[in-house]
């Protein structure tokens, strides 16, 4: 890649995931929007047009096919369902009917025949409403076809690329291959997202909510240099630019299973999983166990209750991956953006503080009951130590309930999310009842800054930079001490190197991440003593800002520069 003639020019969005990476950008085409109500000119043939809507309804199937084939895991099945759709001929005569009777313009007869059928599905309820995300995506790619425009979607080039796009839904980033997109920019798009998430665990360097100032000023074959960790983007980087993120990319660092301090203080460093094949990897990866289970994620697209049977297959999975070693699970944390329909309510007004995950226990205690059964079931068929813990407990009497229902079943070592500030501000009275806590920062900044997790225009609230939460983890770690209960975290601060050293200097005794950030978080932590950490540590709570924090903590520690971090 040759550095071009014209200035270097820095702009900045929020880096949320790390990694220093230069490619040529490929713009995500925009989305298809309404085609006007138009009829046919007298002089056209309505059999002709007729067929151009099924010609482009079948050059859609065939391309969404050759994609599936080249595709991996969950973004092949997303890809073959939408194929099916676009081969469904029930979208295409709807629309030639439109055509037929109202001479409508064929990409406004397939846009209103559509929005007919999404109806439907939306009626039938559950998996058939599901579909209605793939009509829209098959509506728009036929329209495209049919008005000649950029096909919707990620772009299908030879060479890798970084792609620049207004935002990517959690299904478009499910179909990133890593091996063609290098990096990701989005205009849109909060630090915590489900997409920021996504693109850790794909380690590709990201970022997001630039806003459209920065993402207009880059072109299709632009070079740039993508700074995941600084949130900066450098348009025509310079060849010394260059030259350091080639270096960099060729370090490859591993992680062999020994997290600790420079001065052996034991820190156990666990993998945050969604499924079997995650934990898989994260075995692979050198991970000492697993932190979090995110269980909700097995079963998101469901509309109905998984059997026991179910729920104990795709546990014993992740169990397996791990003989010997601890597991942490999670219970279902359903609602806001990670809604199950069996369990929450839609019509809610305020998700993210309503009946969600250990919530849903007073409208539907039976569903924890059959989770606590398979997972005892899915505990006795493998070697792993299973630990189960419920999200989002508020109150010493839920951490009572819960503990204990935990422990009717069997699984003796029961805990707790501390992601509510009432829980980190209550913890001694907690651990009563409490075998160990793991902290969410993700949802501690949210509920502690009153800050939508999922918002870039409020990132530089949503850190866990922010001293507020570091002494909310404080207040957890000092809750637990007398009563000799280890404290994990397992949000996404886990996986910032520096802020890790920041965590094990409160009083933190395993950190869970993606399991590409564990070499990283285990060279920084190697760097520097136990004591050391807890002069970080008192650093960043005495600041007066996220920025000052990070900034006094960064600058004690130079491994980071070396590293590229
Ligand atoms: C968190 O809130 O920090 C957490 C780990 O849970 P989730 O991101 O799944 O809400
Ligand atoms: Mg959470």
């Amino acid at each position: 890649m040759a550095p071009s003639d014209a200035t270097p020019t820095s702009l900045t969005g929020i880096g949320v995931s790390p990694g220093l990476i230069a490619g040529p950008v490929a713009r995500m085409a925009p989305g298809i929007t309404e085609p006007e109500i138009a009829t046919l000119e007298s002089s056209r043939d309505l059999d002709k047009e007729c067929d151009r809507i099924a010609e482009a309804a079948q050059r859609v199937k065939k391309g969404l096919e050759l994609s599936a084939a080249e595709a991996k895991g969950e973004g092949r099945t997303l890809l073959e369902t939408t194929a099916q759709m676009a081969a469904d001929p029930t979208l295409t005569t709807s629309a030639q009917a439109k055509v037929r009777e109202r001479r409508l313009v064929p990409e406004r007869a397939v846009w209103e025949a559509a929005g007919t059928l999404a109806d439907m599905l939306e009626s039938l309820g559950g998996y058939m409403a599901e579909r209605t995300r793939d009509v829209a995506d098959v509506r728009d790619r036929i329209i495209a076809v049919l008005t000649d425009s950029p096909m919707p979607g990620i772009p299908r080039l030879p060479e890798p690329f970084v792609l620049v796009a207004e935002d990517l839904a959690p299904a478009d980033t499910a179909l990133l291959d890593p091996e063609k997109v290098v990096a990701f920019i989005t205009s849109e798009g909060g630090p915590t997202s489900h997409t920021a998430i996504l693109a850790r665990a794909l380690g590709m360097p990201a970022i997001v909510g630039t806003g459209t100032e920065v993402t207009d000023q880059l072109q299709d074959g632009d070079i740039v240099l993508v700074d995941g960790t600084k949130g900066t983007v450098t348009l025509n980087p310079s060849e010394e630019a260059l030259r350091r993120a080639r270096e960099l990319a060729s370090r490859v660092r591993v992680f062999n299973g020994d997290g600790a301090t420079k001065d052996g203080r034991e820190v156990q460093l666990l993998a945050n999983v969604g499924d079997a094949a995650g934990a898989r990897s994260a075995a692979e990866a050198g991970a000492m166990g697993v932190g979090l289970f995110r269980t909700e994620f097995c079963f998101l697209d469901q509309p109905e209750e998984p059997t026991v049977e179910a729920q104990v297959e795709a546990y014993r999975g992740v169990l397996e991956a791990f003989p010997g070693k601890k597991v942490v699970v999670r219970t279902l944390d359903a609602g806001a953006d990670k809604p199950l329909p069996f369990l929450t309510d839609a019509t809610e007004a305020n998700p993210a503080l309503g009946v969600r995950a250990y919530r849903t226990t007073r409208r539907d205690p039976e569903v924890l009951e059959h989770q606590l059964e398979a997972l005892a079931k899915a505990e006795a068929d493998t070697e792993a130590k299973v630990w189960v813990m419920a999200p989002m407990i508020s109150t010493a009497e839920e951490a009572k309930a819960f503990t204990d229902k935990a422990r009717s079943y069997g699984l003796k070592t029961a805990g707790m999310m501390i992601e509510v500030p009432s829980a980190a501000l209550m913890a001694d009275k907690l651990f009563e009842h409490a075998d160990f806590a793991s902290i969410g920062t993700n949802d501690l900044t949210q509920y502690v800054m009153a800050a939508d997790r999922l918002l870039s225009s409020l990132a530089d609230l949503s850190t866990g930079w922010q001293p507020a939460v570091l002494r909310l983890i404080k207040a957890a770690c000092d809750g637990a001490s007398p009563h000799g209960r280890p404290v994990g975290v397992c949000g996404e601060a886990a996986a910032d190197p520096a802020l890790a050293v920041v965590l094990v200097g409160l009083g933190v005794a395993s950190l869970s991440m993606t399991a590409r950030a564990l070499p990283d978080v285990d060279a920084v932590l190697k760097s520097v003593d136990f004591a050391e950490c807890q002069r970080l540590a008192a650093l960043a709570i005495d600041a007066r800002t996220a920025d000052d924090a990070r900034a006094a903590v960064r600058a004690e520690l130079p491994i980071l520069e070396e590293l590229g971090l």
